[in-house]
């Protein structure tokens, strides 16, 4: 997720926050319901108990705690506690949320050990806290792949520029929550890990077999570059944290790869719970209607504009283009992107040769040449016909590039805005994905409201797992406990009825936030 000065700053298109009360997630977790508080914040709990594992040894129960403020898809983060030892999965910021209340659940962690800190990607949604939680737990030595390692070190510097903006122009004391210096001593301290290499949370390499120690290992995700599951080998018994996953491949990411067998305990996301897919839908299919539509756009003398995440969707959509322009599908317009994603698709070309993808080797800034835009550039380029604009934030979040470039081409006819991803229902993009021709649109509410008269269209280019291969998943693996995180409620609960049917004996679980639970 691109981080922009507006994600941090929701001071216009006021967002309304989804609360889910007690009851709702009472409801929802009917299993844990015994474990469950009032507030959000977890009380330790002393529990001993005991079960059989695989090897007929008597094993400490695993302790977890979901680190999120709500169920949704925020600032995501969980601590996994085993006999005396603790682990903290992914540390997020949320990006709707301001100052403190964008940080997991910190406070949840006191009194627990925390011997690491595991990142599965470096998107801001699973590494943007990551120095705070670094200032509180220095002793915690902290994994992820190269690549995220490259990417989130782009990520969280800018990260302290966002930050900094949004205490300067509105006033939030707090920020930055971290510093450029902080960052970069932060940085320093990542151990770099390989795919399906199993280590010690001591960073030393472990023996495949399983051993009384915690062991963890990386496998590729898909999603986006450097993305991983984490394999968590632990009291003889295997707990599997998927993070953000695409089992499928996109025009450039190939899928993810994953342990099909001996999972005791699936943590999986569940972003894609409460859409579908389209019957028939096909990857190629789609990119082919994509390029007939950009075809179309220009013949009506337009340009259009593509919101997109600067890491993933940038990428994908560069890679898309070049595959467009060698079958002649398009022809050679200029493209525009933004500095974050021009950074992150610099990271990209570095790894082209040693990384699988889909199209081999393939570099995007020699092949595409796009032309590259930031804050100050942005507000002196016009929206030129047949031209494309790939610009972040993908949720056209308030002052971010895509949000201001959006406000050009929202009441001129001939424009067009092209929607590819995932978008929150209640940031800009959400809105106006939803709004009909000539509703009065509000992208920012320190701007007027414009009528929508530019072609609006939709394609199918998620990065995340659909929620039917998310289910077959599940049915490979069988695990014993199945814990569903990384969605909104609506989509948790599809998934949780599902699954619950795929699979009678599987123990299906939303965690409630900030409260321990035993897996
Ligand atoms: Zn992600
Ligand atoms: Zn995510």
């Amino acid at each position: 997720m691109p981080v922009c000065r507006g994600m941090l700053a929701t001071i216009a298109c006021r967002i309304v926050r989804r609360s889910y009360d007690w009851h709702e997630l009472h409801r929802l977790s009917r299993p844990l319901s015994a474990a469950l508080h009032h507030d959000s914040v977890a009380r330790p709990r002393i529990s001993c108990l005991l079960l059989r594992n695989g090897a007929g040894k008597l094993a400490l129960l695993l302790k977890f705690i979901n680190l999120t403020r709500r169920t949704e898809i925020g600032a995501n983060s969980y601590y996994l506690g085993s006999g005396g030892k603790g682990i903290v999965l992914d540390c997020g910021m949320h990006p709707k949320e301001e100052g403190e209340a964008a940080l997991p659940n910190l406070p949840a962690l006191a009194g627990r050990p925390v011997d690491a800190i595991i990142v599965t990607h470096a998107h801001l949604d699973h590494i943007g806290s990551l120095p705070v939680l670094m200032r509180q737990q220095p002793q915690a030595r902290i994994f992820m792949t190269e690549p995220a390692a490259q990417i989130g070190d782009a990520l969280l510097h800018n990260s302290v520029n966002v930050m900094t903006r949004t205490r300067e122009e509105v006033g939030v004391a707090i920020y930055p929550l971290y510093t450029h210096r902080e960052t970069e001593r932060a940085t320093d301290l990542w151990h770099h890990c390989p795919l399906r290499q199993p280590f010690s949370l001591a960073g030393e390499r472990a023996p495949a077999q399983p051993n009384d120690e915690i062991n963890f290992e990386f496998w590729s995700a898909g999603h986006v570059l450097g993305a991983a599951g984490i394999l968590i080998r632990a009291e003889g018994r295997t707990v599997f944290y998927t993070g953000d996953v695409n089992f499928d491949d996109q025009t450039l990411t190939k899928g993810a790869t994953f342990p099909e067998t001996e999972i005791d305990v699936l943590i999986m996301e569940t972003t894609r719970g409460d859409s579908p897919l389209p019957s028939g839908f096909n990857w190629a299919a789609e990119e082919n209607r994509f390029a007939a539509a950009l075809n179309r756009a220009f013949a009506r003398g337009g340009c259009v504009l593509i919101p997109v995440f600067a890491l993933g969707k940038t990428q994908e959509v560069l890679a898309m283009f070049y595959k467009f322009k060698r079958a002649k599908l398009l022809e050679d317009v200029p493209i525009y992107i933004g500095g974050l994603s021009s950074k992150m698709t610099e990271i990209y070309d570095r790894r082209a040769n040693n990384t699988a993808r889909v199209i081999p080797r393939l570099e995007l800034f020699p092949e595409v040449t796009p032309f590259v835009l930031n804050g100050k550039t942005i507000h002196e380029t016009p929206a030129r016909s047949g031209r494309i604009y790939a610009l972040s934030s993908g949720m056209m979040t308030p002052k971010t590039l895509s949000n201001i470039f959006a406000r050009r081409v929202i009441d001129r006819p001939e424009h067009s805005i092209f929607f590819v991803g995932y978008a929150d229902p209640e940031s800009p993009a959400g809105v106006l994905r939803r709004a009909q021709p000539n509703d009065l649109v509000s992208l920012d509410e320190d701007e007027r409201a414009q009528p929508l008269r530019c072609q609006v269209e939709q394609f199918q280019f998620s990065a995340h797992a659909s929620r039917e291969s998310i289910l077959d998943y599940i049915r490979k693996t069988a695990p014993r406990k199945l814990v569903l995180v990384h969605g909104d409620l609506p989509a948790v609960e599809w998934m949780r009825a599902a699954a619950s049917a795929a699979l009678p004996q599987c123990e299906v679980i939303v965690p409630p936030p900030g409260v321990e639970i035993e897996l």
